[in-house]
């Protein structure tokens, strides 16, 4: 079966609305569809949507794939630990910044920690794991994945 790639997402022929959605769709699909829409907040759901998204980005280093993420417009990642056995990344400008924090404080960017570890995943050639440490909707000043290497 012939399936969608990454780079036929690039392809974009939309002559009045141009290539940009709203960002306040993009927190709709995630948070209330996503998050709030399927079982258990999404939890498995999301990670295996992550990881695949991750996977199928066209990045052959850690750089381009930070690079990626900015250019996305996930937000601005920046490695501000590392040593060989972890990464940590903080990302400012993350799409959930500006959102209230609720009274069950959560943090949110678990698809996004998520197509980070499918893209990691695919880099090293081994399972790494990625999981959210700071979160602007916890009230952090901005939100952190720490990666297992
Ligand atoms: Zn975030």
């Amino acid at each position: 079966m012939q399936q969608y790639t990454f780079e036929d997402m690039q392809k974009m022929d939309r002559s009045r609305l141009g290539n940009m959605v709203p960002l306040e769709l993009f927190r709709t699909i995630r948070l209330i569809g996503m998050n709030q829409g399927l079982p258990m907040g999404g939890k498995g759901t999301t990670l295996t949507v992550g990881r695949k998204i991750g996977e199928s980005l066209p990045v052959k280093s850690v750089d381009e794939l930070l690079a990626l993420f900015e250019e996305l417009k996930i937000g601005i990642p920046q490695i501000v630990y590392s040593d060989e056995h972890k990464i940590n990344i903080a990302v400012e400008d993350c799409f959930c910044k500006g959102l209230p924090t609720l009274e069950e404080e959560k943090m949110i960017c678990d698809l996004e920690g998520a197509i980070l570890e499918g893209a990691l995943t695919k880099l090293y050639g081994r399972r790494v794991s990625v999981r959210e440490i700071k979160c602007n909707a916890t009230g952090d000043e901005y939100c952190e994945y720490e990666v297992k290497l």
